[in-house]
């Protein structure tokens, strides 16, 4: 166990991540396979569009019945006979001679004869089954070719791939009723402390409410997991003893509080005692200094310090990447971006500091459009507030004693920041 090392948050990730195996195949309807990462490799089953297509609804016709010139410089518009109605799902069942053309819908195929589609807003219907056409088009206009889309044979999707919205029509146009994916890991909470108060238990002035089992709940759950709360265990050996066996019987662990160097701490000791190899102790971070991480042959523990912020910063720092990995994403970490701090931040140099902050479009140091980023206000890792403002946690670096307003620093993003009042472009 490296105790005394002083590990920074990306050794610790390291450590966890070594630790942490992607679980089992198993099979999902399409219907509920929305946020599963993908087991299995996928192949086009027939090439799409099935056919040469039209891209819209129009005339098929030979484009060199057209006249060449534009309309304004006087050639003759064209006049050409309809010989058939074609729709999307129709088998085309005439040939386009000279002078003739086909009706067609968009992905209708085109038919023998057209090597090109003209759309209708471009045409004028005559009497007897004619159309007027006064513009040229090439070869190939608004064509989709057989196989443009996707060829039979071809990966479509690898493995790894997280199944998101995009994702679900291509496994639904191959045909992909049933998919395999990663299972996902099981999940249990357990929270310490004799001071803390269930949220079904009446109101008691001198208690704290038990806040942390809900945050790491609703995190997990933002993953597209279904954890469950194994309660609160009091800060004695025997009683945390009792819970921590149920909760090995999971894949992951989350027990929040008792991490830390007070007498009644009894988390690291008794999951020792249980028999958990614990890898690390306190990473060179604030908040969430104080958090270790365990394993046994089958599940992986994860000791969160028990102020409310730190517990979540450390699950966004350790359990997430862990618990992807897991679920067999490739993307295991939250996605950064530059900020510009829109105020000095200043901290005690020696760890990483992970600022709440949100995050607005304004004016950069040299004018251009820049994300800025300005404290929620009170950092201390008991504001409960700063998360449920933050769009996101700044980076400040453990060598710097802080940054100047101006100063560039990376944002990892938080749930809820993709989302923005306005829309965000000119057109
Ligand atoms: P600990 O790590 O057990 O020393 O707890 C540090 C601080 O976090 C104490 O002020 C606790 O009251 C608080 N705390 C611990 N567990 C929770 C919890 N489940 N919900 C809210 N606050 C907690
Ligand atoms: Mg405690």
């Amino acid at each position: 166990m490296s105790e005394s090392a002083n590990l920074s948050v990306k050794a610790a990730q390291a450590i966890i991540l070594q630790r942490a195996a992607t679980l089992p195949v198993e099979s999902v309807d399409l219907e509920s396979a929305l946020g599963r990462v993908l087991a299995e490799e996928i192949r086009a089953n027939r090439d799409q569009p099935p056919a040469d297509v039209s891209a819209m609804d129009g005339f098929a016709l030979r484009s060199a019945d057209l006249p060449r010139q534009s309309k304004q410089s006087g050639a003759a518009p064209a006049v050409l006979t309809i010989i058939e109605d074609i729709r999307a799902g129709d088998r085309p069942a005439r040939t386009v001679m000279a002078g003739q053309c086909a009706r067609i819908m968009t992905g209708a195929p085109v038919p023998a004869g057209a090597d090109a589609v003209i759309r209708v807003e471009d045409t004028r219907l005559l009497a007897e089954a004619r159309v007027e056409i006064s513009r040229a088009v090439d070869p190939g206009n608004d064509i989709r070719l057989r196989g443009e889309a996707m060829r039979s044979g071809q990966v479509v999707l690898t493995a790894g791939t997280e199944i998101t919205a995009g994702v679900i029509p291509v496994l639904a146009t191959v045909k992909c009723a049933q998919v395999k994916v990663y299972r996902r890991p099981r999940v249990a909470i357990l929270a310490t402390g004799n001071e803390l108060e269930g949220l079904d238990e009446p109101f008691d002035p001198d208690k704290i409410p038990n806040s942390n089992s809900y945050a790491l709940m609703a995190q997990a759950q933002a993953l597209g997991l279904a954890p469950v709360l194994l309660g609160i265990a009091r800060d004695d050996a025997q009683e945390l003893a009792q819970y921590l066996r149920r909760g090995l019987a999971y894949d992951v662990l989350l027990v929040s509080g008792g991490s830390s160097v007070g007498v009644h701490d009894h988390v690291r000791p008794t999951l020792a005692e249980l028999g958990v190899n614990m890898h690390f102790w306190r990473v060179e971070m604030r908040p969430g200094h104080p958090v270790a991480f365990g394993t046994t042959a089958d599940s992986l523990v994860f000791a969160l310090p028990g102020n409310p912020v730190s517990s979540m910063v450390c699950f966004e720092h350790f359990v997430l990447p862990a618990l992807r990995r897991m679920m067999g994403n490739r993307r295991l970490f939250r996605r950064t971006l530059a900020a510009t701090l829109a105020h000095p931040v200043k901290i005690r140099p020696g760890r990483t500091e992970f600022v709440r902050v949100v995050l607005k479009r304004g004016a950069g140091p040299d004018g251009s459009l820049a994300w800025l980023a300005t404290s929620t206000g009170n950092q201390s890792s008991g504001a409960l507030l700063s998360m449920a403002q933050a769009d996101g946690l700044l980076v400040v670096p453990a060598a710097s004693a802080g940054l100047a307003a101006g100063q560039t620093a990376s944002v990892l993003l938080l749930d809820g920041s993709a989302f923005q009042d306005e829309a965000g472009f000119e057109e």
